[in-house]
């Protein structure tokens, strides 16, 4: 613990950024990392708990006390390896991850959190900046050749790790970069992507090779790929989205969020996007309350939207969560993110009814909403979903984007011609623990991210992918030195 009386002394300080008005006439990122000095005092309010929470809120349960006791003392360099022993990309999650750690935080019980994720965002930048981050390629070679299929958070983290272990590494990406949904889903404002592009240099140094544009299932079967590795991993993310079958959704002008957001990113790269969908001089309505469906309100901001406005299903939440209720769990609350505080109306409790046609006749020029109850069944005790009697109204919009989450995985390609059983939700089967973690029905097949777990988070991704490493190993090599 580097100060004892730092959490009575110091009060929590956000991470500075730049104002709404100035950062939507741009695509970068607007966070600015807290300053050495910053870091410091943000380190010295731990409280270096006996049962520290926020390490088991945390997904791949960074070890936080020591980091925010390293930074304190000025140890930076200690304090980044110590943070890269529990996660192989802090620069990613020091800029999108929710921080269920922070929920977590003993602090947050009656005081502010512990700045966790700031000071993870000061340690990991400082790292790549001193020049500490290097390539760490395995000392030996096993000689054992891997298939990973998805370049998202998993499939990194997996092919880092099992690089490492001296195993030779090949992930397969059908898209035309490397990264996932951190690379065509998250906008840039929100992480950059010079940031995938930095570690990929690290990780080809390692030995990892990337085979983008290549579709398993599409221009490679997955039978050649089982066939010639020793291990095949699919980290195939859940890419199905929720669409909307209510009248009107042939209309032009009503696309999935992730038919319109890589669209930016790719436009952001500098690549010609043929016909893009724009949300330029449109009014834009988002349905779903999401992190996707943020995205695309700060995206529509961007692009000069002439109004955005943002609906859910549920209710709203309570502005304040009741944290004797909740803590250390991850709390229900209202969530206003960046992207809302750029400009949007929300709404609650809503559902969609029809989108109606504009004057053209073709184009989506408003939608029929209506407003609903959320009331408990009494036999079963659960919620269901009742249309307040003659609530039905319309919004004016000529762009409508879907972001009402993800079903599962797309199965045809890798899924159903290796027949692998799937469980009730549509995801690949396979445990966490035990003998058989992240092993698939087929023996030589492991699946991690949000593949196996459905839609998730970036941090979950990354912990799957090296418990799943980890896993593969074992099989391999009868025994693994990898951490989980
Ligand atoms: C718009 C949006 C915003 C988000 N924002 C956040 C956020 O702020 N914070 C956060 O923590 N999480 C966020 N998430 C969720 C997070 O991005 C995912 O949970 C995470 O990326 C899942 O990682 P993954 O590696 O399992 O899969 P993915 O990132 O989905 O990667 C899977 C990859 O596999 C590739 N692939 C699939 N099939 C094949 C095939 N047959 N052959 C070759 N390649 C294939 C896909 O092209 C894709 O690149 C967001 C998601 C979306 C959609
Ligand atoms: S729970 Fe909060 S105060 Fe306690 S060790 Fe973790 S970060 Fe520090």
């Amino acid at each position: 613990m580097g100060k004892i009386t730092g959490f009575l002394e110091f009060q929590r300080l956000a991470e500075a950024s730049e104002g709404a008005a100035t950062r939507t006439s741009h695509y970068h990122e607007f966070v600015l990392r807290l300053t050495d000095d910053q870091a410091r005092q943000q380190g010295a309010r731990c409280m270096d708990c006996g049962i520290p929470f926020c390490q088991t809120g945390c997904p791949v349960n960074n070890i936080i006390p020591d980091w925010n006791d390293l930074v304190f003392n000025d140890r930076w360099q200690d304090a980044l390896a110590t943070l890269h022993q529990t996660n192989n990309f802090p620069e990613f999650t020091g800029r999108v991850c929710p921080a269920p750690c922070e929920a977590a935080c003993t602090l947050n019980i009656n005081d502010q959190p512990v700045g966790i994720k700031s000071i993870e965002h000061a340690i990991i930048d400082k790292g790549w900046e001193m020049g500490w981050i290097v390539p760490e390629p395995a000392p030996v070679a096993t000689g054992k050749v891997i298939a990973i299929v998805g370049s998202g958070p998993a499939g990194l983290a997996a092919a880092q790790q099992l690089a490492r272990a001296g195993h030779r590494v090949t992930v397969f990406e059908k898209s035309p970069a490397i990264g996932g949904l951190m690379r065509f889903g998250i906008p840039d404002f929100k992480m950059e992507k010079h940031l995938i592009d930095r570690r990929m240099t690290q990780m080809e140094a390692e030995g990892v090779t990337f085979r983008p544009n290549v579709e398993v299932g599409v221009d490679v079967a997955i039978d050649e790929l089982v066939k010639t590795h020793d291990a095949v991993l699919l980290c195939g993310g859940a890419e199905l989205p929720r669409d909307l079958p209510v009248p009107g959704r042939d209309l032009e002008g009503v696309h999935f969020a992730m038919e319109f957001l890589p669209q930016q990113n790719l436009a952001v790269a500098g690549h010609e996007v043929p016909n893009q969908i724009t949300a330029k001089k449109c009014d834009v309505l988002v349905i779903g309350g999401g992190d996707t469906g943020s995205d695309c309100v700060g995206t529509s901001n961007r692009q000069k939207a002439r109004s955005v406005s943002q609906i859910e299903l549920l209710p709203q939440p309570p502005r304040e969560e009741n944290k004797a209720m909740s803590w250390p769990y991850w709390p229900l609350k209202l969530r206003t993110s960046s992207s809302h505080e750029e400009g949007c109306e929300r709404d609650w409790a809503v559902t969609t009814k029809a989108f109606l046609p504009g004057a053209d006749g073709k184009r989506v020029g408003s939608v029929k909403m209506a407003r609903i109850e959320w009331q408990k069944d009494a036999k079963t005790g659960l919620s269901r979903m009742v249309e307040v009697a003659d609530s039905e109204f319309e919004i004016k919009a000529n762009l409508v984007l879907l972001a009402m989450g993800f079903l599962g995985p797309r199965i045809e390609q890798v899924i159903e011609p290796l027949k692998l059983e799937r469980d009730a939700r549509g995801n690949v089967r396979a445990a966490t623990e035990g003998e058989t973690a992240y092993q698939t029905s087929h023996a030589k097949v492991f699946a991690a991210g949000d593949m196996r777990r459905g839609q998730s988070l970036v941090v979950w991704a990354i912990r799957e992918g090296r418990q799943c490493a980890q896993a593969v190993d074992r099989y391999l090599m009868g025994e693994s030195g990898l951490p989980r």
